[in-house]
């Protein structure tokens, strides 16, 4: 099919391949692209060039940002012996718009799940692991409360429990299978209060 020409087929098909876009929807973002002034479309792809070309993982917590070290990492005022693990950099954004963590993070970028394939050396862990020789007190464990979330959370404490450093799980109360994204800063505030050793 045909119907719109190569160009504009092929744009589709580019947009389609994202995450969330279905065909109708890159039908309609295809078309207000060529829609746009071309200085708004040349401001469009000029960003997603820069950041793929700039955007890399921070030394120490592996999340993302264009720097060496992150912007929470290098703030002498952040507690580097509390480090919070995370799934996504999108995770860390949603705790930091609390306000009310001081601690650093790790970010896994995934989670362990059998099912689709994604073992313990898919995600970050490695380097979680070495951070952990450092001078560290409490590894409060915040991943996901999905089925995928919860093996990497225990897998990540029977693998810290050797080394006799305090580890935590945010309280349940956020829901299954919830994404931390989405869910209301009282809430994450609340789970991460109440968090349980393991
Ligand atoms: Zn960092």
């Amino acid at each position: 099919m045909d119907y719109y020409g190569k160009r504009m087929s092929k744009l589709i098909e580019e947009l389609s391949a994202l995450p969330g876009i279905g065909n109708k929807s890159a039908q309609r973002l295809a078309f207000h692209i060529i829609h746009m002034p071309k200085e708004r479309v040349e401001q469009l792809t000029g960003a997603i060039t820069d950041a793929r070309e700039n955007v890399r993982y921070c030394k120490e917590c592996c999340t993302l940002t264009d720097q060496e070290i992150c912007p929470i990492c290098a703030n002498p005022a952040r507690d580097k012996k509390t480090i919070m693990v995370v799934e996504t950099t999108r995770d860390l954004a949603a705790y930091e718009k609390t306000g009310k963590y001081e601690g650093v993070y790790h970010v896994l970028h995934g989670a362990i799940s059998p099912m689709l394939g994604v073992g313990p050396g898919d995600i970050r862990l490695k380097e979680l692991i070495q951070r952990l020789q450092g001078d560290v007190d409490e590894v409060i464990i915040a991943t996901n409360s999905s089925l995928e979330g919860e093996t990497t959370a225990m897998y990540i404490s029977k693998l810290i429990k050797p080394t006799g450093i305090k580890v935590t799980r945010i309280a349940s109360g956020v829901p299954v299978g919830g994404d931390l994204e989405y869910i209301d800063e009282m809430t994450l505030l609340r789970a991460l209060e109440g968090r349980v050793e393991l």
